[in-house]
């Protein structure tokens, strides 16, 4: 939708073709943790969508919690569903056309790929249009699930719990995000390598003591299955077909997070659609300008995700522990960055080099 109010916005006429009758329809199989820095980048109004504020995380491990808290609001949780209602209102005000119950089949794409100027395949993590155009495969997704409960015992309702246990939840991790004082959220993700239905494994979490303890008087309102890319393809053009989003598997292989980046990139693919077809520059660009601006956090995003999902407990507790002795509490809650990881790596440099 993005993508789409801003080729509109340049005066380029955009057809999109979404499978469920409503935009919103299944936006609750997703969370809506979003940068405050990366919404307002985004620029699609998002006020009317916040659902809560968020300062803080509390981070688990084995036996040890980290405290990562800032003074100010450093994210929202955002009510996905309004949220991409609002961009497709400000889509089709620009004059994008959005035809809703239109799945869109392999050969459906095939006659379409001669008669547009582009394909945007910004069909999600099973994207439709990398397999009809052979794209290289992603090999890495997280599967997930993600519950609603009424009436639990939230605690502090500024803060996001993160729980690290390799031994459950296999490469990632639970979390536990609260919308008010008694209604909270529930999730968690699993390699897909380990083969385990996450619905299995959620029924294991919510026996955790300290879950369970939150969740005594409360009802589940809802609860879905999902996934997510945790790669990015090798290839997101090929001839006139480009991947936006999950589709191209950009994430944040950190947290799963991918609106900030599949966002940045949609933007970046609607000026690179605008410069072929005013200027006959070749799409091929959008591949190279994506990858300059966002490879870099990607890969840094991928070499956090590598160390917590390689470490035992007993590891993370020691990482833990490493972490509180060298102040990175207060480090991490002044100066941390959920998008930009090396935003934090050069200010950390920055620092030693001042203290030494
Ligand atoms: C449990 C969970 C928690 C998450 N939490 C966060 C978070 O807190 N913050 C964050 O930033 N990100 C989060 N994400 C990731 C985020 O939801 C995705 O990165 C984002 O939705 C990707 O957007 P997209 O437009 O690329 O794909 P999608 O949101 O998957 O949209 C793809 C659209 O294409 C349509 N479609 C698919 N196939 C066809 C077809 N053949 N014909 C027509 N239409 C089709 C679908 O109906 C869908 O509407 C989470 C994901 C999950 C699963």
């Amino acid at each position: 939708m993005i993508l789409a109010k801003t080729l509109a916005a340049s005066g380029i006429e955009v057809d999109v073709y979404e499978s469920k009758s409503n935009v919103s329809d299944g936006s609750e199989k997703a969370s809506g943790i979003i940068s405050k820095i990366g919404l307002d980048r985004i620029g699609v109004e998002y006020k009317k969508s916040i659902v809560n504020k968020l300062s803080g995380a509390i981070l688990h491990s084995g036996s040890r919690k980290l405290r990562i808290k800032s003074n100010d609001t450093k994210a929202y949780v955002i009510d996905r569903g309004k949220y991409v209602e609002e961009c497709a209102s400000e889509a089709k005000r620009e004059g994008a056309k959005i035809y809703t119950n239109t799945r869109f089949s392999p050969n459906d794409l095939i006659r379409l790929k001669d008669q547009y100027d582009a394909i945007v395949g910004a069909d999600g993590a099973v994207s439709t249009v990398a397999k009809t155009f052979s794209f290289p495969p992603i090999g890495s997704y997280v599967l997930t699930y993600k519950a609603e409960y009424s009436g639990a015992d939230v605690g502090e309702t500024d803060v996001v719990d993160l729980f690290f246990d390799n031994t459950m939840m296999h490469n990632f991790f639970g979390w536990s995000v609260p919308y008010s004082h008694d209604i909270m959220e529930l999730g968690l993700g699993i390699d897909s390598a380990y083969k385990k239905n996450s619905k299995a494994v959620f029924d294991r979490f919510v026996k955790k003591p300290e879950i369970a303890e939150m969740l005594k008087s409360s009802n589940m309102v809802s609860g879905h299955a999902s996934m997510i890319p945790l790669e990015t393809r090798q290839k997101t053009v090929i001839g006139n077909v480009l991947l936006v989003g999950d589709a191209a598997g950009q994430t944040k292989a950190t947290t799963g997070g991918g609106i900030v980046f599949g966002s940045g990139c949609a933007s970046i693919a609607a000026d690179s659609i605008t410069r072929y077809i005013n200027q006959g520059i070749p799409l091929s660009r959008y591949e190279r300008a994506w990858r300059r601006k966002y490879g870099f956090e990607m890969f840094l995003h991928k070499k956090i995700h590598n160390l917590y999902s390689s470490s035992s407990p007993a590891r993370m507790d020691r990482i833990f522990n490493v972490v509180k002795a060298i102040g990175g509490e207060k480090f991490l809650g002044s100066y941390g960055d959920m998008d930009r990881p090396s935003i934090m790596l050069k200010r950390l440099i920055f620092r030693g080099l001042i203290s030494d």
